[in-house]
């Protein structure tokens, strides 16, 4: 037995007639699943370090592609669904993969993209169609899992492209190893639990958090193809455990049937990619009597820091580091560690930290120290117990005749007014103070307050310079598939502030 992920991940399995992955179309049972990764790692025909590339739409094959590259050494590459033709060639040219995978549908546009990145060209369909679906078909079983070392590569998961463009992370069998052993044993997994997977799995949290620690505990999970608030709510009356983005819980919420009763199976509800409204976790602990363990991640690193399982799950924070992991926050100047409650960068040190970007030496260098520490461009500080709060992207800071304010803690006191539903504070150009603070307001009451009420409701609650100039309204806030809200996008929608 190597280090590689797919033995890691697969030798504890006691019971190969388990089920692995359940869809509307079947259950597929351990046994099926090492079966069909064999058949696929043959199919794939791929060398050690090759990445293959996959677009393709959630399906249980989606997920055996990951374990397939990984299981033959290869180098996983998921694309976002929604990407374009002309977005699908950056990554290719970018990543130069031996395989590109993709759906039958959009053979034809990417054909050409694959052929100028040297890529071989395969598709495959949510049913198991296409030319890789057949080749699968024809293929052994057989297959001896590749042997890999602990730092060999993995996948190469390109960033969500919140603040910029995506950059390629190259994580290792090690750091994933490493991650999903801290989370199996921090939220308690077991073979017993079932996780209803509503996520994209293109993405750290669908991919790698979900499916890792379900296989390696020998759990199952519901595959669905999307979030379906209702489907879901069916579903937690035979499942343990709901990983979400915010937005899950928001719109769960709006189901007239969530009660204690309906959640009554469950044992933990996970919420991570963006930052939980302190109102979402207040109403998800009245309605269902669950306090949601909100956690702490990027694509670079997989999971940080996570609220306790036993314990105080408190809302606004993320929790505390998990073991092996140091968290620390930093003076973004000087690099020092700052005193507890201070604000500053939050930098991250341990095996599940990244080796790289992909073909950019200048961004690693700048954002991985020569001592091990990853500087996430997180703000943050440490409360008095310990737990860490995000403040927000070092990137979303406005510097407004010259101080600083933390968009998250307007944010907050703008959403605690009556009528707004969540708000993104922003800043825009401003000819005097450089940048000017700007809310952006999506409200949920008739009468809505307007730009006076908000502007009155915060007069004694800011300092002035933390107030906005401007309150601009929305119907909703533009977000990417992560639910993460794009706030670059939001200001260049709004242009200049002109108060
Ligand atoms: P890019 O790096 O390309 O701009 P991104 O940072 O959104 O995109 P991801 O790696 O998917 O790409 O997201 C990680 C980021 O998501 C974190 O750095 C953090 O800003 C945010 N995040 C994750 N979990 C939370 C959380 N619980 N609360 C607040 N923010 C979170
Ligand atoms: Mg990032």
């Amino acid at each position: 037995m190597s280090d590689n992920l797919f033995d890691q991940l697969t030798r504890s399995i006691t019971d190969l007639e388990a089920p692995a992955i359940e869809t509307e179309s079947g259950t597929l049972s351990y046994a099926a699943l090492i079966a069909r990764t064999g058949q696929i790692a043959n199919a794939l025909e791929i060398g050690p370090g090759d990445r293959v590339a996959v677009q393709i739409e959630k399906s249980v094959d989606a997920i055996l592609l990951y374990l397939a590259t990984v299981r033959a050494g290869g180098v996983f590459l998921p694309l976002n669904t929604g990407y374009t033709a002309a977005e699908v060639a950056y990554f290719l040219g970018d990543a130069a993969p031996a395989v590109f995978v993709c759906d039958p549908a959009q053979l034809d546009v990417l054909r050409p993209v694959a052929k100028a990145a040297g890529a071989r060209i395969e598709t495959l369909d949510t049913q198991g169609g296409g030319s890789l679906g057949v080749a699968i078909a024809a293929a052994s079983a057989a297959f001896d899992t590749v042997a890999r070392g602990t730092d060999d590569l993995a996948a190469l998961l390109y960033t969500s492209g919140t603040t910029g463009r995506s950059k390629g992370a190259m994580l290792s069998h090690g750091n994933l190893l490493s991650n999903t052993r801290a989370l199996q044993d921090a939220w308690r997994f077991s073979a017993s639990d079932v996780l209803i997977h509503a996520l994209p799995v293109f993405h750290t949290h669908g991919l790698f958090v979900a499916t890792n620690v379900t296989l390696f505990s020998g759990a199952s999970m519901i595959l669905l193809p999307k979030f379906d608030p209702a489907r879901i709510l069916a579903l937690m009356a035979r499942a343990t455990v709901l990983m979400g983005v915010p937005t899950f819980y928001v719109r769960l919420l709006d189901q007239p049937g969530l009660s204690r009763d309906a959640v009554e199976n469950m044992r933990l509800f996970v919420s991570g990619s963006a930052p939980l409204l302190e109102e979402t976790h207040r109403s998800w602990q009245e309605r269902t009597g669950h306090a949601i363990l909100e956690r702490y991640g990027m694509t670079e690193t997989n999971m940080n820091v996570s609220n306790p399982y036993d314990g105080d799950r408190v809302a606004g924070t993320v929790g505390q580091p998990l073991p092996g992991v140091e968290v620390i926050v930093t003076d973004p100047a000087s690099g020092a560690e700052l005193p507890q409650g201070e604000i500053g960068m939050i930098e991250v040190r341990g095996p599940n930290v990244f080796q790289g970007y992909w073909q950019m030496p200048e961004k690693t260098a700048e954002e991985l120290r020569a001592n091990g520490f990853f500087i996430t461009g997180d703000l943050g500080r440490y409360d008095d117990r310990g737990y860490l709060q995000i403040v927000g992207r070092g990137k979303d800071l406005i510097i407004s005749g010259g101080f600083n304010v933390y968009p998250k803690e307007v944010e907050a006191e703008i959403d605690a007014i009556p009528g707004v539903f969540e708000s993104a504070v922003i800043g825009l150009p401003h000819r005097d103070l450089g940048e000017a603070v700007t809310a952006v307001v999506v409200t949920n009451a008739r009468p809505a307050p307007d730009e006076a009420a908000i502007l009155m409701a915060l007069h004694d609650r800011l300092a002035k310079f933390k107030q906005p100039k401007r309150v601009l309204f929305v119907e909703e806030l533009p977000r990417n598939t992560m639910g993460k809200v794009q706030k670059t996008r939001c200001a260049r929608r709004m242009g200049i502030c002109t108060p």
